[in-house]
């Protein structure tokens, strides 16, 4: 049984821990692969930075910060303060200590000419995540979002300077509550899925999208020439879980980003924001909270078949269930 899912950061990893409890609990032997999101990569103080490869790794590896989500537990931040003490921009970036050795083994290995995938293969030696992680692409492509210039600066005709700023910046430093006129991914066009991306996709029995982010986590990945395509085109059932709970994202900013590209904040507005299969989507099945069971007649006339269950990722046995019941939605009694 191979199983294959797209996933961000702390969505996706708290689901993917779910599905491995699911599988123990089970006693069931499958093959995961996680095509991580890497559009909101970035380099900091000279340090190659993948937020969310690192966050699966950390948290299926058992070292990511339960309280936070992010980064590695029992976490100091020295050297973030003494860059500032430094004066040296940006400071907004929450960089730990211990999370700066994983950023140093990176940088330097990409530096030697070693590969995204290969580095992420060698870092995971580590934390044996327990499934086969490999970034969406080995090519830069970085989310950015324009927005109106913060500083109040105008153009020529008077009106708001426009500027593009990197995705963590919009995200991180102004709280994702700069208005968002689009996202741009610099270097989509040329990013070719990593090694191993495309046949993860056309080899699998069964793909899931985890509950994150749909526009800045799944939205990337899918934006990389090839993968809309391989999904639409593999023989494996498509599975997705709402990220939106009640018209609002269960954690942090999603209504933002779903704002800007112009998609209701709805578990119905995410589903029709990947449509059905049938009708040149990707959806196969959705699965949407208890609370939003009202939406089901809705989405179901998008042609995506839908299920209303407890989606709160609450505990691991809450997470599990939820694995369970898309396992079930795709037909793989596994
Ligand atoms: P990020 O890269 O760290 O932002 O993480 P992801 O993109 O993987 O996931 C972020 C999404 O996870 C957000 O839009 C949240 O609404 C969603 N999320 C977080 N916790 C839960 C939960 O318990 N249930 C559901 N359904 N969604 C959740
Ligand atoms: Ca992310």
């Amino acid at each position: 049984m191979q199983i294959t899912a797209l996933s961000g950061g702390i969505g996706g990893a708290r689901f993917l821990r779910g599905l491995q409890q699911h599988l123990a609990n089970e006693n069931l032997d499958a093959d995961i692969t996680v095509i991580g999101n890497t559009g909101d990569d970035i380099w900091i103080h000279g340090l190659r930075i993948c937020p969310d490869l690192d966050t699966v790794m950390y948290t299926l590896g058992g070292g990511s910060s339960e309280e936070r989500g992010w980064g590695r537990e029992g976490e100091t931040f020295n050297a973030k303060d003494e860059l500032a003490a430094y004066g040296v921009e940006p400071t907004w970036f929450g960089l730990g200590d211990k999370d700066i050795a994983t950023h140093l083994v990176r940088s330097t290995s990409l530096s030697a000419g070693y590969s995204l995938s290969d580095v992420t293969t060698a870092l995971c030696q580590r934390w044996q995540p327990g499934v086969r992680l490999l970034p969406m692409s080995n090519e830069r492509a970085e989310t950015h979002v324009v927005v109106d210039d913060p500083s109040g600066a105008l153009d020529s005709s008077g009106a708001p300077m426009r500027i593009a700023i990197h995705f963590q910046e919009w995200w991180i430093r102004y709280r994702a509550s700069l208005p968002a006129h689009e996202f741009v991914i610099v270097g989509i066009d040329d990013a070719r899925p990593a090694p191993g991306v495309l046949d993860a996709i056309a080899a699998a029995d069964v793909i899931l999208l985890p509950p994150s982010n749909p526009v800045v986590s799944i939205g990337t990945i899918l934006a990389v020439p090839g993968i809309r395509d391989a999904l639409r085109s593999t023989s494996a059932p498509v599975v997705g879980l709402s990220p939106i709970v009640g018209g609002a994202p269960v954690r942090g900013m999603a209504d933002a980003c779903l704002t800007t590209v112009g998609v209701e904040t709805s578990a119905l507005g995410v589903a029709g924001l990947y449509g059905a299969r049938t009708q040149s989507g990707i959806l196969d099945a959705w699965l949407i909270d208890e609370s939003d069971a009202h939406a089901v007649p809705a989405i179901e006339a998008l042609g995506i078949p839908c299920s209303a269950i407890p989606l709160m990722m609450s505990d691991l046995d809450a997470t599990a269930a939820m694995a369970a019941q898309a396992l079930r939605v795709a037909g793989t009694h596994v």
